[in-house]
């Protein structure tokens, strides 16, 4: 199946390929300290249409090159007492909990791996806040692929230990994941290793849009719905509103373009709100969405580590989708966040991450907004045990 990238804002195309990360005329435009330009998004040709109908989740790599490791197809599950709780009777969680490495971004580093398998490239570098290091090592160790990340010191100790018993190479940087992206990006250049940078390899948006595929997908066969039109799957089905962690912006993003392939493909009718979640000590997309645009960064500080930036990288494009859709943005403290960790842990029995426990804070918080008979998701992207020193302060324990 044919496919190219294309810049979203001034259309350019461009063939998908190593070394090709974002779009040459846009991203000569960014500001320093600003979201990166020129992003780069996925896209079959015109006449490859009838053939990606016929996928069930049309991917720019082949199925042959992606490694033997279970990725993707997490449950979406009705979690009845939280339902109660919350007075939502059609609410779900998508729990990413489940993925091998224990978080959403295996999703990512498993279309980067199949392209690196794909090329025959060896190497692949990342910076991260932990979660996309962890992953990225554990799903490269199955494709046996070198990987080479670097941390701020100060991620959470089960995220660093993970990517050693993956057996990746770990530069812990002194300072922020900011301080780590730019680093990552010199060696990368330097070396010719593969960029999984988040936002700046399109290939992690795309990796992520197959979650939006997998819930239209379960929430057909939850109505009853699901059939095998001739030719073509489908029809599924949207939710109504999805809440969504975010800090970077890359994870929304992949869920914008997820349902956006959907109604490109026909088998959804309607876009779903989308909710951009974000811990109040590092809201820049929200901040963004209320004024129009991205101003100074702002030191984050936060306890959901996952979500924590100073700059988110794909603000921009997040920006522009949660714009063109009518999306909101919805902020939380970290006592809010702590207290939707528990709420999460104790009634529907699944410890999350604070990142992920700040979509639910989100919920909680524009509950009033929420029709009582939506169909609602609430995306649960890390587990609770990557990060116990939080938790512990959830539970009034110090370690
Ligand atoms: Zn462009």
């Amino acid at each position: 199946m044919r496919w190219f990238y294309r810049c979203p804002g001034c259309g350019a195309k461009y063939a998908i390929e190593p070394g090709r990360y974002l779009c040459d005329e846009c991203a000569s435009k960014r500001e320093p300290d600003r979201p990166l330009e020129g992003v780069l998004e996925c896209e079959w040709e015109a006449g490859a249409k009838a053939e990606a109908a016929a996928e069930r989740i049309p991917l720019p790599v082949e199925a042959e090159y992606f490694p033997p490791i279970p990725v993707g197809d997490t449950p979406l599950w009705a979690p009845s007492r939280l339902r109660e709780e919350l007075g939502l009777p059609f609410l779900f969680v998508k729990d990413d909990t489940c993925e091998p490495t224990g978080s959403f971004k295996d999703r990512a580093s498993y279309l980067v791996a199949a392209f690196a398998k794909k090329h025959a490239l060896r190497e692949i570098v990342l910076a991260s806040t932990g979660n996309a290091a962890s992953s990225m090592s554990g799903v490269g160790a199955a494709a046996g692929l070198k990987i080479t990340v670097f941390l701020p010191e100060k991620a959470p100790a089960a995220k660093r230990i993970q990517v050693l018993q993956y057996g990746a190479d770990l530069h812990q940087v002194a300072g922020t994941y900011d301080v780590a992206y730019e680093e990552s990006l010199a060696y990368s250049a330097k070396t010719g290793a593969l960029s999984r940078n988040t936002a700046y390899n399109p290939l992690t948006i795309e990796g992520k849009k197959t979650v939006s595929f997998e819930i239209a997908e379960d929430l057909a066969k939850a109505q009853g719905a699901a059939r095998k039109a001739e030719g073509s799957l489908g029809p599924w089905l949207a939710p109504d509103e999805v809440f969504v962690p975010v800090g970077d912006g890359v994870i929304i993003a992949g869920v914008y373009k997820g349902f956006e392939d959907l109604m490109k493909l026909g088998r959804i009718t309607r876009m779903p709100r989308i909710w951009a979640c974000q811990a109040s000590g590092s809201s820049a997309i929200a901040r963004a969405l209320e004024s129009g645009g991205f101003g100074k960064p702002v030191e984050s500080d936060t306890i959901a580590d996952s979500i924590s930036v100073d700059v988110p990288r794909n603000g921009a494009y997040a920006l522009a989708k949660l714009k063109k859709h009518s999306g909101r943005a919805v902020v939380v403290s970290d006592e809010e966040i702590l207290a939707a960790q528990r709420i999460l842990a104790s009634k529907a029995g699944l410890f999350a991450e604070p990142s992920s426990s700040a979509a639910l804070a989100g919920l909680v918080k524009a509950r009033k907004e929420i029709p009582k008979d939506a169909k609602v998701v609430v995306l649960i992207t890390g587990s609770g045990l990557k990060d116990i020193q939080s938790a512990a302060k959830g539970v009034g324990v110090s370690l």
